[in-house]
């Protein structure tokens, strides 16, 4: 998100050069600058073995397809950490906590203002309970993934860094 007037006080930004960050927005009436923001989110990709359970789920706002097969992914909250998120997320989407989560990379997604970082996450035995927001979980091999993220940036991506041994 950019910044046009100051969330403070409603002024209208003006473009002032700070350091080697360039034109910034910046608030004459509070001094302060107001740099972009962008949400924050983890993606994981769950396995258990040599198997990976993907998920389809619900498009909340018709952004998303509700049938492709994608990883577990969800905003980080405020005060919590990206390797918190993940736990948690896959925690409430599937039902089962996971027993690791391996920090993979971070991945710039190019249709919103977003960081998203990536973990493989190792689920323990049991069966999914799955959260409302979801229509199915399933567990896929490798060649299965490769087909099911085709098409699919960041999670296609995460995989390639996941199968390079990236970790
Ligand atoms: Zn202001």
């Amino acid at each position: 998100m950019k910044f046009t007037f100051c969330p403070d006080c409603g002024a209208k930004l003006i473009g002032r050069k700070i350091g080697d960050d360039g034109d910034v927005p910046y608030c004459e009436h509070c001094n302060r600058p107001w740099f972009d923001i962008f949400y924050n989110c983890v993606i994981v990709l769950a396995k258990r073995g040599d198997k990976y359970a993907l998920i389809r789920q619900h498009s909340g706002d018709g952004t998303m397809s509700e049938e492709r097969y994608v990883c577990v992914s969800g905003y980080i909250k405020t005060g919590e950490t990206a390797e918190q998120a993940a736990v948690r997320e896959v925690t409430e989407e599937l039902g089962l906590k996971p027993l690791s989560v391996h920090l993979v990379a971070t991945y710039a997604y190019n249709k919103k203002p977003m960081l998203m970082t990536g973990f493989l996450a190792e689920l323990p035995e049991g069966e999914f309970s799955l959260s409302d927001e979801l229509i199915t979980a399933q567990w896929f091999d490798e060649n299965e993934v490769r087909t099911k993220f085709k098409g699919s940036s960041v999670c296609d991506r995460l995989f390639d860094d996941i199968k390079g041994e990236k970790l």
